[in-house]
C-alpha cells in the first residue's frame, strides 16, 4: 500500500447548542457544550487512518492540552503525527461553532499554530514527500505553505490532490500547474474560478478553467446530488447513493480521504470516485465528523 501524507489543519472543536443565537451584547444561557476534534487535515488524515490506510500528517499544534488531545485522537486510528510540530507560546488551532435551535450555525475560527505551519517545517521534512506517494492538501494552512508542497512535490513525482476548502478568490494561477487532482464543492469551484454558481454545464466550464491552468482532474462534489469528474477531454457524472441525510458535516473531508486511500491501493480514479462516494454516503447518515467516517467493513457490508 502506498503512503499518503496530509500537510494541513489541526483544530480542536467547541460545539456549543442554544436555542437562539446571541444577539450583540445579550448574554444567554446555552444547552450544551461539547469539544469534538476536528480540521479538515486532521479529519481527512483520521478518515484515512480510519479505512486502514498507511498516512503521515503533517502540520502543528500548540505545546497544549488541546494539541495533545488531537494527536492521542490521530494516533488512536494509526496516523503516524510524530511529524506534527509542537508550537510554543501560540494555541492549538480551534474553531468555536455555536448551533441554535433551527440547525443553523456561527462559527469563529482561530487558526492559531495552523496559522505558524511555515516553510521551514515543510524543508525540515522533506524526506516526508519523498517517502511518500499521495500528498493531500486543503487551504486551512498559509497559502504559501501549500504552495511550497505542491512545488516539492511536482518534483518529486508524486500524485498531488487538492481539496480547495476553505476556497479564496486570491490563489495565485501558479498553484494549478502539476495538480493531479481537486476537489471543490459546488460553492467552491465558483469562488475560486469566480464564475457564477449555475447548472452542470457552467460547474464544466468553471472546472474547464482550472484544468486550462495547469490542473489534470477536476472533480466537482455535488452535496446530495454526487460529482462531476473534468479532464481536458471528458467529463462524467457520478450519481449520489441514496440514502437519509442527517449530518453532512465533513461529507467532503470523508470523500476526500476515502479517494486517496483508494487511489493509494492501486484503484483507478473511476474506482476511486466510486469508492469516495459509498464511504461519504455512510458518513452523512451519521452525526459528527471524524465520528461518522466508516471502517472498510462498513463500506464493503454496504456494498452499494
Ligand atoms: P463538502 O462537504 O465538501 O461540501 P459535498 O457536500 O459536496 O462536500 O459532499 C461530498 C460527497 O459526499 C458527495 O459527492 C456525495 O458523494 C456525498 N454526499 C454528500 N451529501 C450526500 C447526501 N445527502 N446523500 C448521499 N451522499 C452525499
Amino acid at each position: 500500500m502506498k503512503q499518503i501524507l496530509v500537510v494541513g489543519s489541526l483544530n480542536m472543536d467547541t460545539v456549543i447548542e442554544t436555542p437562539h443565537m446571541p444577539k450583540c451584547g445579550e448574554t444567554i444561557t446555552g444547552k450544551s457544550v461539547e469539544q469534538i476534534p476536528g480540521g479538515k487535515g486532521a479529519n481527512q488524515a483520521y478518515a484515512v487512518g480510519k479505512l486502514g490506510g498507511k498516512v503521515v500528517m503533517l502540520g502543528a499544534v500548540g505545546d497544549d492540552t488541546k494539541g495533545q488531545q488531537l494527536l492521542d485522537n490521530l494516533n488512536a486510528v494509526n496516523v503516524d503525527v510524530s511529524h506534527v510540530e509542537k508550537l510554543k507560546a501560540v494555541p492549538t488551532g480551534q474553531a468555536y461553532i455555536t448551533v441554535d435551535s433551527n440547525g443553523d450555525n456561527a462559527i469563529i475560527i482561530i487558526a492559531g499554530a495552523n496559522g505558524k505551519v511555515t516553510k521551514k517545517l515543510i524543508r525540515e521534512n522533506r524526506e516526508l514527500i519523498c517517502g511518500s506517494d499521495i500528498i493531500v492538501m486543503q487551504l486551512e494552512i498559509p497559502l504559501e505553505v501549500v504552495q511550497y508542497v505542491k512545488e516539492l512535490a511536482v518534483e518529486e513525482g508524486k500524485t498531488i490532490i487538492l481539496d480547495p476548502a476553505p476556497a479564496r478568490s486570491d490563489i495565485p494561477e501558479s498553484l494549478w500547474n502539476g495538480i493531479d487532482f481537486i476537489k471543490p464543492n459546488e460553492t467552491e469551484i465558483g469562488i475560486l474560478t469566480g464564475t457564477g454558481m449555475g447548472d452542470r454545464k457552467e460547474r464544466i466550464c468553471a472546472a474547464r478553467e482550472l484544468i486550462r491552468k495547469g490542473v489534470k482532474n477536476v472533480i466537482v462534489t455535488l452535496g446530495g446530488e454526487g460529482c462531476i469528474h473534468v479532464t481536458a477531454d471528458s467529463e462524467e457524472y457520478f450519481p449520489a447513493h441514496k440514502v437519509k441525510a442527517v449530518d453532512t458535516t465533513a461529507a467532503g473531508d470523508c470523500f476526500t480521504a476515502a479517494f486517496a486511500l483508494a487511489l493509494s491501493q492501486g484503484k483507478n480514479c473511476r474506482e476511486a470516485i466510486s469508492f469516495g462516494q459509498k464511504a461519504s454516503a455512510i458518513a452523512v447518515t451519521r452525526k459528527g465528523a471524524q465520528t461518522s467516517i466508516p471502517t472498510l467493513e462498513e463500506i464493503r457490508e454496504y456494498g452499494g
